[in-house]
């Protein structure tokens, strides 16, 4: 069987559009171009479209259409869950609990906050990544007002135990945000079971397009306020300005449309070729550890650290694949991964450290295959090095 390269394992960063997103995108970029707000024939051909999509949306999640607001993707989401509700609420306090395995969405925009004169404690996981919801109630405050956990890591796909933090939060009426942005398509959401105040996520990461996102608020729990950030035409309940990014949220609806048909068999899918290349690579390797939890993960991720490799390196050498490596300067600066650090990775092993996510798109050919290649080049380095070593001994 002939295999398309570069096979795409990077899907934890981004993923291909689903064919039946791009079909149904397309009349909006061409002769449906209407404005939502407009009050002709294709304003509301745009409007319909618009509010067909929030349906779909909410419908993955069983939320109702009216509690999703529609963003430029889960950066502007969690900026405006975090943001926008600490400067409602700063007249009731000023303390926010977090952790230190977030994404730089949320890590980020809270450091803005911190610097703007609110307290954040970004609670420490442990060697898997998980945060313990005792340590989480711990830390709470008598100003503590606003709570933001991952709910399941882009880095390692560690799945946090979101259900009691939300309900802890709900009995003491604690704003509780989460950024599902990852969860979103491997795990099962009833927003009504979990019932947190706010949730974050986007369409890029579930076969949708890219600068489309979603904030979901809660409108049948306790009330709270928020601020927009971004202030104009009074779209989007007055909490988001801005024309409506109508091909964008018509493919985000397909896309959750398709997640809400196709949820188990796109898990099955990803368990089938995550469980071969683990097993893979541990039957083929020395010094290869599974970073993150053993079994409270999502399906589609794997991150390992492979001893006295460089995955730099390994990236370099392997063309073939699509992935990506736990040293990769991120935008917080020339550092190490603050994630892999968090879950007391040493900076050698940071290095050594490579993330694959599979999706939709990849076959069993495209497993084996970039299992053989990873086997292949990580043996070839080590015994290169193992070489030079000797070299240089002599
Ligand atoms: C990708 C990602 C984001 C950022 O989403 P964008 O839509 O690209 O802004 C936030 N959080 C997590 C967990 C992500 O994986």
């Amino acid at each position: 069987m002939k295999i398309k390269l570069p096979i795409y394992l990077d899907n934890n960063a981004t993923t291909q559009m689903d064919p039946r997103v791009v079909e149904t995108m397309m009349p909006y970029l061409s002769e449906k171009y209407g404005n939502y707000s407009s009050k002709h024939k294709l304003g509301y051909e745009a409007h319909s479209a618009v509010e067909y999509a929030r349906e779909q949306i909410a419908k993955l999640i069983n939320a109702n259409a009216d509690e999703i607001i529609f963003t430029s993707g889960a950066t502007e989401s969690i900026n405006l869950a975090h943001i926008g509700f600490a400067v409602a609420n700063q007249s009731k306090g000023k303390h926010i609990i977090s952790s230190l395995v977030e994404h730089a969405a949320s890590y980020e925009s809270l450091q803005f906050l911190s610097k703007a004169g609110f307290e954040v404690t970004f609670i420490k996981p442990d060697k898997y990544g998980k945060i313990d919801p005792a340590e989480v109630v711990k830390n709470v405050k008598k100003d503590t007002i606003l709570i933001s956990l991952i709910y399941a890591n882009n880095e390692i796909g560690t799945i946090t135990d979101l259900q009691p933090i939300a309900d802890f939060c709900n009995a003491e009426k604690i704003v509780f945000h989460t950024d599902a942005t990852q969860a979103v398509g491997k795990i099962k959401i009833d927003i009504r079971e979990l019932n947190p105040s706010m949730m974050s996520f986007n369409a890029h990461k579930i076969y949708g397009p890219k600068g489309i996102g979603a904030l979901f608020i809660n409108k049948n729990s306790f009330k709270f306020n928020l601020s927009p950030l971004i202030f104009g035409g009074n779209q989007e309940n007055s909490l988001r300005s801005g024309t409506l990014n109508v091909p964008s949220i018509v493919g985000f609806g397909k896309a959750c449309e398709i997640l809400l048909q196709e949820f188990e068999k796109d898990i099955q899918h990803y368990k089938k070729l995550t469980d071969f290349m683990k097993k893979a690579l541990i039957a083929n390797l020395s010094d290869v550890k599974l970073n993150g939890h053993s079994s409270d993960r999502i399906y589609n991720n794997l991150n390992f650290t492979v001893k006295d490799v460089l995955a730099n390196s390994l990236i370099k050498n392997i063309p073939e694949i699509a992935f990506s490596t736990g040293s990769a300067c991120s935008s917080e600066g020339n550092k190490k991964n603050r994630i892999l650090k968090a879950i007391g990775l040493p900076d050698n092993d940071i290095d050594s450290t490579f993330r694959i996510g599979v999706g939709r798109f990849n076959n069993m050919n495209d497993i084996e295959f970039a299992s053989e290649i990873l086997i292949n080049q990580i043996s070839s380095i080590r015994e290169k090095s193992y070489k030079n070593q000797v070299a240089h001994n002599l």
